[in-house]
């Protein structure tokens, strides 16, 4: 009787049973995701659903009933196929056996890079600099090109247009893409996209397959970040058929690994990957594998920025900076750390998402005197919030040392001690980007901004005391705001901007991100045109995008004509100083 067992589960182990849908799976997804993938060569979804619910998918079938097997998920089921697997046939095998003639050859199995900066769906948006995220994440991989220890090639330029409107210049910018992956005969993609860019970037991906299906794309950045682990909204998982690999994290030694592996290999060996990269990070292919990285990452050991590689007119994208005759000074970005140590509950950069690591003086100041023999003259440090830098004093007095010019974001509760806003003048700091929100104890309170009326006005008398300017961001459409509070957060901007502080407002929308409290049991997805397009959505940052339900057009139409009335000329959508991109959308 054992024999017969034996010898049965022999037999059953040379078959397989495979579920094969002609349709994209729903979502959100029920029973086992991580068992359904896209198979890139066979163009198909096969749910490869252990087995014992394949006993229950045939027991429902022989009932004519569902009763037993896990909720259906894709809405077309074509066919189950039982078939051959022979231990000698199988992908890991044949992927050995590939690897053993590609070693003999010793010829890269794939040969050139290209990057894209996914462009922004919002035409109105005038934050524009470099593509930092795409080059942070890029400078390992240039650097192993470079040093001969990757045996693949880069396009000569990051492909960066301004903008990407689906129907009114998406043509022209799918056309130069192809063009330029022809040119070019790139067979890697690799691009980096937020939140809103991301529908443009899987059009480009798309046009990639159609041109050749054989190049591999990887997808990066701060919206991937955001919803790698929410399987609904996981970008790898609903859009297999466009995305061969996707990183989330601590991009930039994965991306390097990952470029490795699929040089000398038809798919990349996640296991490898993991093995060789640092950092908190996880890297998903389109067949639903997935590893997870959690080793420490030190940023003054990974290469500067590439800045080479992107268009050199981000030097001039700060209108802020410019001297006495009003010219425009060149500016760099940088990083003194990342992450952020506060949790507001709409931002997407919280301390939750992005783990703070912090770079060394010493490094920082390597970098900023590199930066100041290739000609820039001022400094705009990302980091969230620059005053949380751990050792800021003792930075302070570095950068003095350097001569150049300063701005970061920060806070205004790490702006209440005027001596140490005398350190940053004196170090060389001219402006600050702040966040006032709203100015109502109140909705701070409840946006868990830690910052209150106090901080933003002694903050402010600081910085005009000290002849400082300032950028501002307004945040309305939160559920808790008032007429009041909306009221009271216009006419306080109104004040400082006639005072001269404030020379730039921008103003923002909630909008539900998903990684967030305010956005979590939202589910919205990216993947798609803004929902909200048009005038006056197109005023506000994010205004395109997902809100609650008070805010209408009418709604912010009335916020809109109250700040245009107050302070129209620091409105940074108003502003036509910056470097025009040419593309076929005005702004
Ligand atoms: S809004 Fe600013 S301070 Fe608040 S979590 Fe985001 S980055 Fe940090």
């Amino acid at each position: 009787m054992r024999n017969i067992l034996v010898l049965t589960l022999i037999a059953v182990s040379f078959f397989k049973v495979e579920l094969i849908y002609s349709g994209k799976p729903a979502w959100p997804i029920y029973g086992m995701p991580a068992a359904v993938h896209y198979d890139p060569v066979r163009h198909e979804f096969v749910d490869k659903t252990p087995s014992w619910d394949m006993i229950n998918v045939l027991e429902d079938l022989r009932e004519g009933r569902k009763k037993r097997s896990l909720p259906v998920r894709i809405p077309e089921k074509k066919e189950i196929r039982v078939k051959f697997n022979l231990f000698w046939r199988r992908e890991e095998a044949s992927e050995e056996k590939f690897l053993l003639i590609t070693a003999v050859a010793s010829k890269p199995y794939r040969q050139k890079v290209l990057l894209v900066n996914g462009p922004s769906q919002d035409p109105g948006d005038r934050f524009f600099g470099w593509p930092t995220p795409l080059l942070y994440a890029i400078a390992p991989t240039v650097e192993a090109i470079r040093g001969g220890l990757l045996n693949l090639s880069l396009a000569d330029k990051i492909f960066d247009p301004w903008c990407y409107v689906e129907g009114v210049n998406s043509q022209e910018i799918k056309s130069s893409f192809r063009d330029k992956l022809e040119r070019e005969g790139a067979d890697i993609v690799c691009a980096s996209a937020t939140y809103d860019s991301l529908y443009p970037t899987l059009q480009l991906f798309a046009e990639a397959k159609k041109l050749n299906p054989r190049i591999v794309t990887i997808l990066g950045g701060p919206h991937f970040d955001e919803v790698h682990n929410i399987s609904a909204l996981s970008d790898i998982f609903r859009h297999p058929e466009l995305i061969d690999y996707a990183i989330a994290g601590d991009g930039e030694i994965a991306l390097r690994e990952l470029l490795k592996e699929l040089s000398i290999k038809e798919t990349a060996n996640l296991q490898t990957v993991a093995e060789n990269s640092t950092g908190r990070v996880w890297v998903y292919n389109n067949r639903g594998q997935s590893v997870s990285i959690n080793k420490p990452l030190v940023l003054d050991e990974l290469p500067f920025i590439p800045i080479e590689l992107a268009s050199d007119s981000h030097r001039l994208d700060f209108d802020v900076f410019t001297d006495e005759q009003g010219t425009i000074l060149p500016t760099i970005q940088m990083i003194a750390a990342r992450g952020c140590p506060y949790s507001c509950s709409f931002c997407s950069e919280r301390k939750e998402l992005a783990y703070p690591n912090v770079r060394s003086i010493g490094n920082i100041i390597q970098e900023i005197e590199l930066r100041k023999q290739q000609g820039f003259r001022v400094v705009f440090f990302d980091d969230s919030t620059f005053g949380a830098y751990p050792k800021l004093l003792d930075l302070l007095h570095e950068l003095k040392n350097t001569g150049m010019k300063f701005g970061s974001l920060n806070r205004f509760n790490h702006l209440t001690n005027p001596k140490l806003v005398e350190e940053f003048r004196e170090a060389g700091f001219v402006y600050f980007y702040c966040a006032i929100e709203l100015y109502d104890d109140e909705a701070l309170r409840r946006m868990m901004k830690f910052q209150t009326t106090s901080h933003i006005i002694r903050g402010m008398r600081n910085l005009a005391d000290f002849g400082f300017t300032l950028g501002v961001s307004l945040l309305y459409g939160l559920p808790y705001e008032t007429e009041e509070s909306i009221q009271a957060t216009l006419d306080f901007t109104k004040e400082w901007v006639e005072r001269g502080v404030i020379k730039l407002v921008s103003e923002s929308v909630l909008s539900f991100h998903p990684g967030t409290p305010e956005g979590r049991d939202k589910n919205y997805s990216f993947d798609r045109t803004p929902p909200n397009l048009g005038y006056p959505w197109n005023r506000f940052e994010e205004g395109q995008w997902y809100h609650p339900a008070h805010v209408t057009p009418q709604y912010l139409e009335k916020i809109l004509i109250a700040s245009q009335e107050r302070f129209s000329y620091a409105l940074v959508r108003n502003r036509h100083s910056w470097v025009k991109k040419s593309s076929g959308v005005n702004g």
